[in-house]
């Protein structure tokens, strides 16, 4: 009963044109839904359902969110049509069609208690109602697969710049964005950066910077040889740039991986955490493949 108030307001979902629908969710129910009410129901019949109100003789809420504490948007009457997109779950409601913890989202956006609804089949609302950050749309993508196990100066660990991602042997290394190739170096307290390092000699191995916009430089560290590219090459976000190694101050094939963030050269000073920077750059780090794709 808590989703009933005592108020009339009126506003009809249906009352606004179809082609506001922007929610598009493709079903085969909808299209014989839509064409019982008509009219121009044709244009969004493929992307929408229609339900059908019975709340007696009170109101039904149409709510901003799936909750009866969410404010309330408008307010629907039996026999109502509403556009409907997809289904979520919110507080459970017992209503004159059915019990039912299940709310239906509008086609404006807004939610209404499934208890209330008659309607054929919906889908589940997609779980990204939140926006999910799409790293080939930002610009930025992880250069490995893999979350990093030793991260940006731990208190163990100060002076670790970076953080370290371990992949196998051989595993390309991609840029995390495009740029200019600014350093390509073998640094190595050794003879050569060509064999397996170790925690006894010092450097970063076989290593890379790119230059990025906005004063943003990237290191690569470790690389099992020397890498694909050359300093002052234009490299594309997602470009093979080299392969996983563990040349230099390396116990282990992994990935070193540093970011900056200033004028100049990539320095102690200019280096940021890589885990915050790529969060914000929409290409969190240790996310898999299902973002990258
Ligand atoms: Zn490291």
């Amino acid at each position: 009963m808590v989703n009933r108030p005592r108020a009339v307001l009126g506003e009809e979902v249906m009352a606004r044109p179809l082609t506001r629908v922007l929610c598009a969710v493709v079903i085969a129910a909808g299209a014989a839904a839509a064409a019982a009410v008509g009219g121009n129901a044709t244009a969004a019949a493929a992307t929408t359902t229609i339900g059908t109100v019975f709340s007696g003789g009170v109101p039904l809420n149409v709510r901003v969110a799936p909750s009866t504490s969410a404010r309330v948007a408008t307010q629907l009457r039996t026999g109502n049509r509403v556009i409907l997109t997809c289904q979520t779950t919110g507080p459970w409601i017992n209503g004159d069609v059915r019990s039912t913890n299940v709310w239906d989202r509008t086609g404006n956006g807004n939610y209404v208690s499934n208890a209330y609804i008659r309607r054929p089949w919906l889908p589940s609302c997609p779980a990204a109602t939140v926006p999910q950050p799409n790293p080939s749309n930002s610009g930025w993508v992880i250069p490995v697969p893999g979350s990093p196990v030793q991260l940006f100066r731990p208190v163990s660990n100060p002076t670790h710049d970076g953080v370290d991602i371990m992949q196998p042997r051989n595993t390309p290394i991609v840029a995390a964005s495009a740029g200019r190739v600014v350093t390509v170096e073998c640094n190595t307290s050794g003879s050569t950066c060509d064999v397996d390092g170790s925690p006894s000699v010092r450097g970063c191995g076989w290593y890379m910077e790119i230059q990025h916009a906005n004063q943003v430089i990237t290191r690569y560290c470790h690389l099992v040889r020397k890498p694909l590219v050359s300093e002052g090459q234009q490299v594309a976000m997602g470009q093979t740039i080299g392969y996983v190694g563990t040349s230099g101050n390396s116990s282990g094939p992994h990935l070193h991986f540093e970011v900056h963030v200033g004028p100049g050269y990539a320095t102690r000073a200019n280096a940021v955490d890589p885990v915050g920077f790529m969060q914000k750059a929409g290409a969190p780090l240790g996310v898999l493949a299902a973002t990258r794709r």
